[in-house]
């Protein structure tokens, strides 16, 4: 099962994409974490990708597309993966597509997250991101037990450069402009489901769960 998730930055997609994941047996896949991943480690690619992604901007598709088709290709992808966070972009998309019918294969599922600009100002204020392991949490929908301090690794927490509200909005700018096309491409392949996001983490997850099927 090929996933793609689509919605805005702070739409709750990467925390349906992680739950799918575990509930389906395939890769979560994230170019936001693959980046985040790269710029803690200090690679090249994560010193050109922070330019962009600090701004809020876009990292350029050539930095993306082929990261992307290399990473699906993995072993660990034979039985399906859900794409979080790409593409966003139409050459993106149109990058994906080639490289998968050029091994006979398609995205199954294009799921879009929806939720209104308003909300999610407020809720990607309220984020907060571990700086050892990366997990998100909310100040108010995903406390952790022990303010300021991950659960998982027990390191501190922040808000992230990039959800700051300048940002956000920045961000949201972008989507509308760049992503949220994107919504009609898929549409117009026939496999594009729309979920409403404002409902409560666990009602979004069965709305998904019952398009995927058991
Ligand atoms: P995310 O965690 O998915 O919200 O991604 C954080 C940031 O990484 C985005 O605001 C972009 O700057 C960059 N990024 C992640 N995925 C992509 C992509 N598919 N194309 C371009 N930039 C991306």
């Amino acid at each position: 099962m090929k996933i793609i998730m689509l919605g805005a930055p702070g739409a709750g997609k990467g925390t349906q994409a992680k739950k799918i994941a575990e509930k389906y047996q395939i890769p979560h896949i994230s170019t936001g974490d693959i980046f985040r991943a790269n710029i803690k480690d200090g690679t090249e690619l994560g010193k050109k990708a922070k330019t962009y992604m600090d701004q809020g901007l876009l990292v350029p598709d050539e930095l993306v597309c082929d990261l992307v088709v290399d990473r699906v290709q993995k072993d660990d992808c034979k039985k399906g993966y859900i794409l979080d966070g790409f593409p966003r972009t139409i050459p993106q998309a149109e990058s994906l597509d080639a490289a998968l019918s050029a091994i006979g294969e398609a995205v199954d599922y294009a799921i879009d997250v929806e939720v209104p600009d308003e909300n999610i100002v407020n809720r990607m204020g309220g984020r907060r991101a571990c700086v050892g392991c990366g997990a998100t949490y909310h100040l108010v929908y995903a406390p952790t037990k022990k303010e300021g301090i991950c659960d998982t690794c027990g390191a501190e927490l922040i808000l992230r450069d990039d959800d700051k509200p300048q940002t956000v909005q920045k961000r949201l700018n972008v989507y509308h402009e760049q992503t949220q096309p994107l919504i009609d491409f898929y549409s117009k392949k026939g496999i594009l489901k729309e979920v409403d996001g404002t409902m409560s983490m666990e009602e979004v997850f069965q709305a998904i769960t019952g398009i995927l099927g058991a």
